[in-house]
């Protein structure tokens, strides 16, 4: 049965490409009819920040796309807090030292800082593993009485022993075969004699544990692969497969798509706002008033897509899960682009129920200060017929306000433009004959307005424009908005008529 993760570490607010990442593993497992794990990696508690893993779970919520095990959900592998399994670790970083894969280190952090400047100093990287192990201060060059003594007396690691001139064969699900010469790896730290151990070696043991069959994780892992596939070897398990997702890219340009490519042009890289320990604030989709999905369309695209020749835009989550698989994700970055954001929520905006959406519109009025506020009870069935005629116009619920608020506050003034434009001499004589004429209008729809209104001006030489720029002028303040009639049957007759004896006066 599949089984994959999401394996954050909470040392801040998920990035949209951590959503990325859990989002693919989710489809996957649910292609599959296998199980989607959220496992906290919180082994490093320098980088620990309150509240991370709370934004993760109410992301991850959010974004519908829940997990069917992890902290509060234990369906037998749990705990799934790495700080909550600290007893599990130990055992194989012993069992690597036994098998002679794993060696105990003692160098201090001072040796190994003056190391890696001696060689930035000469142009290299001081790499720690077997051309220069002998000569550092490490257990391989120690009698076994030393070693013991040292282990009771001093701090230490145990290092991974990376083994010498063997090629190896790594493989992707997404890249396919790759090969790596040992000799270039690192001894990377597995554990510290603070009783933790390192992500490596925690990720590798809770993947086992936890029955993990494939480990679909962002590019930036990649240089960690052949580590893993020799702990992997090394304690005698067989590796999950692996499928690393592609970099997210700016929108323009090269380069990884970071916090500040976001601040700068104005779009949010995460799915919640957060306010960070000194109250500051990063803009979330969700109080932006995205559809979480929009964003998770926006996201599928990322990397992925159906195959040659698919022309399909739109994918519900459940279309997703369908349509999925890993061998459309690309190797390639992917670019992001907020504009397309946009579009997709203008697409699922329009999916929305009207009075649905003016609900939320009323509160959204409410909560601003737009000096004017509006009432459940009083107001919803005209918001919602509003918002049955605006809703095309409109990206996010606020921009009803952008397109409409004319309809919701008489104008206080006109625009100069347009005044200049259609208000003539003869303009006042005009409207106050047409507001003789709205006000014998009996059953005051759009239809009815438009035929009384028309067939009156038909009857006279004023001409269309003349009458129809300062009618608009009259009800919107300015030359935009939707059919003119619309807004007069809108607004009613008693406004309308207020509205133009407001202009000519
Ligand atoms: N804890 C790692 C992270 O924060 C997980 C990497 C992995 O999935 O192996 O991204």
């Amino acid at each position: 049965k599949v089984r994959v993760r999401f394996a954050p570490s909470p040392t801040g607010p998920l990035h949209i490409g951590g959503v990325r990442t859990a989002l693919f593993n989710y489809l996957f497992a649910k292609k599959h009819g296998g199980n989607f794990i959220l496992r906290i990696e919180d082994t490093d508690q320098n980088r620990y920040v309150e509240g991370a893993e709370d934004y993760i779970k109410e992301s991850l919520e959010w974004c519908n796309i829940p997990y069917d095990e992890g902290p509060g959900k234990d369906k037998g592998y749990g705990p799934y807090r790495q700080s909550e399994r600290k007893h599990l670790y130990k055992e194989y970083a012993d069992q690597l030292i036994s098998s002679g894969h794993a060696y105990y280190a003692f160098d201090s952090a001072e040796s190994l800082d003056a190391n890696r400047k001696s060689h930035e100093k000469n142009g290299k990287t001081f790499i720690y593993n077997w051309h220069n192990r002998e000569k550092l201060d490490n257990s391989l060059t120690m009698p076994k009485e030393e070693v013991e003594k040292r282990i009771a007396a001093e701090d230490y690691v145990i290092r991974f022993k990376s083994p010498q001139d063997e090629t190896l064969y790594l493989d992707d699900e997404i890249r396919g075969e790759m090969t790596i010469d040992t000799n270039v790896l690192d001894d990377k730290v597995l554990f510290k004699s603070d009783g933790m151990p390192t992500y490596h070696l925690a990720n590798i043991v809770d993947d086992h544990l936890m029955k993990i069959t494939h480990v679909i994780r962002g590019e930036e892992w990649l240089p960690s692969l052949a580590l893993h596939v020799l702990l992997y070897r090394s304690l005698g398990w067989d590796a999950p497969k692996f499928a690393h997702l592609p970099l997210i890219m700016k929108p323009q340009g090269k380069g990884k798509l970071s916090k500040r490519d976001g601040d700068k042009m104005g779009f949010p890289v995460f799915p919640l706002q957060w306010k960070d320990k000194d109250n500051n604030i990063s803009a979330g989709y969700r109080e932006d008033g995205y559809l979480p999905e929009a964003v998770i369309n926006m996201l599928a695209f990322l990397g992925w897509n159906e195959g040659e020749g698919s022309e399909k835009q739109f994918y519900t989550l459940e279309e997703l899960v369908e349509a999925f698989s890993l061998e459309h994700v690309s190797k390639s970055g992917a670019k992001f682009d907020p504009e397309k954001t946009k579009w997709f929520q203008h697409h699922y905006l329009q999916q929305v129920g009207n009075e649905d959406i003016a609900l939320q519109f009323i509160n959204y009025v409410n909560n601003s200060d737009k000096g004017v506020s509006l009432s459940k009870d009083k107001d919803l069935a005209y918001i919602t017929n509003i918002v049955s005629i605006l809703k095309e116009r409109c990206t996010f619920v606020s921009d009803l306000w952008e397109e409409g608020s004319f309809l919701f506050k008489t104008p206080n003034s006109y625009d100069e433009k347009a005044v200049k434009k259609a208000w003539k001499d003869q303009t006042g004589d005009i409207m106050t004959e047409l507001a003789g004429v709205v006000s014998t209008i009996e059953d005051f729809t759009a239809e009815n307005v438009q035929q009384e209104v028309k067939s009156w001006i038909n009857s006279t030489d004023y001409g269309f424009g003349k009458v129809m720029q300062p009618f608009r002028l009259s009800l919107v303040g300015e030359m935009s908005g939707p059919d003119v009639f619309v807004i007069a049957s809108l607004l009613g007759q008693d406004k309308t008529l207020e509205r133009l004896r407001n202009a000519i006066s």
